[in-house]
């Protein structure tokens, strides 16, 4: 029993999933992750690291691999997408690194799942169940935790981890079921050759272009050798598409209507994109407290938890940072040795950082698509402000150290 109670299911094998094997993996516990996906496969598209979740894989001596597949921009720019003037700029490469203490990076979503899929590979602590579907999980106090996947297998464990997303599972069964929120805006994504991006475009920055009820952002990923983008505008999907789908059929013609009015400039670079994939943006409203992010033997860890807009690029160095903040918990003495102790410490430090960033993620969507007098206010801060408006120093020395006493 006691060998049991010290091993975890880790429910989802996505980067937090991932993430969460192996931050227990190094603090010496064992885990069976369970994913729903028979195959892990190429998926999604690009991705923002600030230098919090940098500053994680970092510590686990994930930099060398990093360094391999991701970019390392030298700055943010942010541009108007009618008139095509700069209307702020956030210096990054070197600045980040001597202001924040680590990189700021933009890579694939497929590589830095692949890259925490070879370090979890190479742990014993970790055991990996592909096409393992939990369909429900009960808790006894004096067992553990019991999880029934679909097909009707039984699995114990001293404590479970919702790691499965924003449809997640294990969410439903702790809070009730709840509806996602429809943002009502669509995200368009691209990835193109950085040898058919417009030369103009060609630098080494992350981009983004702010419009009335629109933004666009890209990136170099893979080293430079590729760059993403995505773009983003009102609408809705047509009603007979699955909304839990990752990919969508997706028509430029749509997307260039949408973009109205856009400059030169900007349509060169979405002229360029040869495919492109459409995926809806939803979210749910931030939790209300640390009892809404872990109760007993279960925990919500990533968009299970906190799932975001993507308009503060957190989403994923948010799910790291949990599993790093639970990776320190069960290490350390203080926070004791019971799972329940531990995710109660885990959920009072997570809580309010991730509503925070989540509610800035919802704030920056309606900065970024102002128009009228919201618009002139927002070009006019950032004009007399300038990098003091785009820096995150509070977020960006992340993550904070757990507490160790309620
Ligand atoms: C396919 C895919 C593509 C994405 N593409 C992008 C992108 O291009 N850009 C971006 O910014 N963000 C993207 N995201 C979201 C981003 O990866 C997440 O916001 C962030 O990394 C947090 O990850 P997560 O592990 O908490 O959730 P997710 O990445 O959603 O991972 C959840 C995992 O749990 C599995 N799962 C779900 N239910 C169950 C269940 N009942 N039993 C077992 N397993 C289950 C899912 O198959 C998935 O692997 C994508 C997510 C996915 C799943």
């Amino acid at each position: 029993m006691a060998g049991m109670n010290q091993h975890v299911i880790v429910a989802g094998g996505g980067i937090g999933g991932l993430a969460c094997a192996l931050a227990l993996a190094r603090a010496g516990v064992r885990s069976v992750v369970l994913e729903q996906a028979r195959a892990f496969a190429e998926v999604g598209a690009g991705l923002q690291l600030g230098p919090n979740a940098v500053r994680v894989l970092a510590e686990w001596g994930l930099m060398d691999n990093l360094l391999a597949c991701a970019a390392f921009p030298a700055a943010l720019r942010v541009r108007d997408a009618h008139d095509g003037r700069q209307l702020g700029q956030l210096r990054l490469g070197a600045m980040a690194l001597a202001r924040h203490g680590q990189h700021y990076a933009t890579l694939h979503r497929a590589d830095l799942h692949s890259l925490l899929l070879t370090a979890v590979q190479q742990r014993p602590e970790v055991q990996l169940r592909l096409g393992a579907r939990l369909s429900r999980c009960e808790e006894d106090a004096a067992s553990g935790v019991r999880v029934t996947l679909e097909g009707g297998d039984t699995l114990s464990a001293g404590a479970l981890i919702g790691c499965d997303g924003l449809w997640s599972r294990v969410r439903a069964q702790m809070l009730g079921e709840q509806p996602v929120r429809a943002t009502g805006h669509l995200a368009y994504r691209g990835l193109l050759r950085t040898t058919d991006v417009p030369p103009a475009l060609r630098g080494n920055l992350v981009t983004a272009w702010l419009g009335p009820r629109l933004h666009v952002v890209h990136y170099p990923v893979k080293q430079g050798e590729r760059f993403n983008l995505v773009a983003v505008v009102h609408g809705q999907l047509p009603s007979t598409d699955d909304p839990q789908a990752w990919t969508h059929a997706a028509h430029a013609t749509d997307l260039r209507r949408a973009l109205g009015p856009a400059c030169e400039e900007l349509m060169s670079m979405v002229n360029a994109v040869p495919d492109w994939t459409l995926w809806p943006l939803n979210d749910r409203p931030a939790l209300r407290g640390p009892h809404e992010q872990a109760q007993g033997r279960v925990a919500l860890l990533g968009d299970a938890a906190h799932p975001m807009r993507p308009y503060f690029a957190q989403g994923a160095a948010m799910a790291i940072e949990d599993a790093w903040t639970l990776g320190r918990l069960a290490q350390d003495p203080a926070a004791g040795d019971d799972w329940p102790a531990r995710l109660a410490l885990y959920a009072q430090t997570r809580w309010r950082r991730n509503a925070r960033v989540q509610q800035l993620s919802q704030r920056n969507g309606v900065v970024f698509h102002a128009s009228g007098l919201l618009r002139w206010g927002r070009n006019t801060a950032m004009a007399l402000l300038g990098e003091r408006l785009l820096d995150n120093t509070w977020l960006y020395e992340g993550p904070p150290e757990p507490r160790t006493s309620h």
